[in-house]
């Protein structure tokens, strides 16, 4: 049988938002960002079911001993990403007052295999605080991975890009 792609169902993506108010700086934000979704051929455990534990895992803490943190911390797991982060961009472009009051954000999503490589991305002090954490990584892993900062800004791949591209900035 043919089947015309036309008669296919179209699924709709969605994102799973979840977030920590602010106290202080309510309508400043911090964003965690993973993927939720992956490829159909594939189990997702690490691109990027690994991505969102992390950031899951990184809520229930904050919640538990930071329950008052003095800007709004806000978790996205996205949908679509592989698609063409389509999920964050949707997100970008429905919430530019977010979006203009980003004060970071942390992007969770490694894909396969053991970590390479830590760029900078354009980030003028990147290393001011990436090689401080580095320093934690124990040298049997540390001397495998490959460093660049600043580096360049980073133009895709993942969904930091959609908020690089409405207009999120490195630091100068
Ligand atoms: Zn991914």
């Amino acid at each position: 049988m043919k089947i015309d792609s036309k008669e296919l169902p179209v699924a709709d993506a969605f994102n799973i938002i979840g977030e920590i108010k602010g106290v202080e700086k309510p309508n400043e934000y911090v964003i965690l960002s993973a993927h939720f979704d992956s490829w159909d051929g594939a189990t997702g455990a690490t691109d990027n079911g690994t991505g969102t534990l992390t950031m899951m895992e990184a809520m229930r803490i904050l919640k538990k001993i930071y329950p008052n943190p003095k800007r709004t911390i806000l978790v996205g797991h996205w949908g679509s990403e592989e698609q063409g982060l389509n999920g964050s961009r949707g997100f970008v472009e429905d919430h530019p007052e977010i979006v203009a009051n980003i004060q970071a954000v942390f992007n969770q999503d490694n894909g396969t295999g053991r970590v390479t490589s830590l760029q900078g991305q354009g980030f003028l002090h990147a290393y001011d605080y990436l090689g401080r954490w580095l320093t934690k990584v124990p040298q049997h892993i540390r001397q495998y991975i490959e460093t660049s900062f600043p580096g360049q800004p980073g133009t895709g791949g993942s969904d930091f890009a959609s908020f690089v591209m409405a207009g999120l900035r490195p630091f100068h």
